[in-house]
């Protein structure tokens, strides 16, 4: 078998750089070469839970100095973490699984250290969201990371809103203890109709990835008492694009019919948009229309 040192040494691994490294999500085998490699080379790991770093390291035969870097301590953690790359020192960024600095610390440490001038190299690896939509299938062609909602339910339901007429897929992270209430909200925001793929336990013993629609998901959610365990990522279909445009295309008509007739508002708007003069003109009068009726009752 190639040395790891033969196979990870494609490049070099220069010191005082900061190396971000991305951890197993539940399978300890998905860990890269490289990944092991340089945790084997670094002269100290900054991770989320130094404890649960040290285990998952020992799994490898690997023991190093570790540094606390969490949620509540990233800015002052960075200035010890830079002390450290200052002295020479090749330092590994870990969280507690996945990529660092999604939706996990790690993306503080990397401005303070880009800051401070020092190399940031990124090892590539596991990430909930990279392996969910890697079994999405062809409906998710663009999308964007949401990653936890609010956990209050009026900015939960504020922010679903504010992501009715998007058209790229959304991908969410959610804990079991909000998965149902979550799935609910996502229903009642954007409809029964759209896919959603809940993507559980990802790479463990008890990994589900069922795929249906909005509708469909508290039932299944409901439908056995293990199906609300674990760790979730949910991915749900965007709008659809012809939706989306219409609903810019009255809301910028709105705004117009405030000051201009229903021909000129139609005219502006085709100009603004590039959409079909006639079609604009057709939804201005009928809006126009509406305004009225409502302005005599
Ligand atoms: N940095 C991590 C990454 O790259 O995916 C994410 C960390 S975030 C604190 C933890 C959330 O990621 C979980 O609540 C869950 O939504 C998602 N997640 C992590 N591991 C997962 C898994 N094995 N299966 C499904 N979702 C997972």
């Amino acid at each position: 078998m190639t040395p790891l040192s033969e196979l990870a040494l494609g490049q070099q691994f220069p010191a005082g750089a900061l190396y971000i490294v991305a951890t197993p999500i539940g399978n300890v085998a998905d860990i890269t070469v490289r990944a092991l490699h340089v945790l084997g080379l670094v002269d100290r790991v900054a991770a989320e839970d130094t404890r649960n770093t040290s285990q998952l390291l020992s799994r490898y035969g690997i023991s190093k100095p570790t540094i606390a870097v969490h949620e509540h301590n990233e800015r002052s953690a960075a200035e010890h973490v830079i002390a450290h790359l200052r002295n020479g020192e090749r330092i590994a960024c870990v969280s507690d699984a996945g990529t660092p600095g999604i939706s996990d610390p790690g993306a503080k440490l990397v401005d303070a250290v880009r800051e401070a001038g020092f190399p940031i190299i990124p090892l590539p690896g596991a990430s909930a969201l990279a392996t969910a939509l890697s079994v999405a299938g062809a409906w998710v062609h663009t999308f964007s990371f949401i990653g936890f909602l609010a956990t209050k339910p009026k900015q939960r339901d504020t922010q679903l809103q504010s992501l009715l007429t998007h058209t790229p897929a959304l991908v969410f992270y959610e804990a079991p203890h909000r998965i149902v209430e979550t799935v609910q909200a996502l229903e009642r925001a954007f409809g029964g109709e759209r896919r959603l793929l809940i993507a559980r336990e990802l790479t463990k013993l008890h990994e589900s990835i069922h795929c249906c629609t909005l509708a469909e998901g508290p039932t299944w959610l409901a439908g056995d008492a293990n199906r609300q365990r674990g760790e979730f990522v949910l991915v749900v279909e965007g709008a659809p694009q012809q939706e989306a445009a219409d609903d810019a295309h009255d809301a910028l008509l709105a705004t117009l019919l405030e000051e201009l007739s229903v021909s000129s508002a139609a005219r502006l708007a085709a100009t603004l948009t590039g959409a079909s003069r006639n079609a604009l003109y057709t939804r201005a009068l009928a809006m126009d229309k509406a305004r009225g009726e409502n302005e005599r009752e």
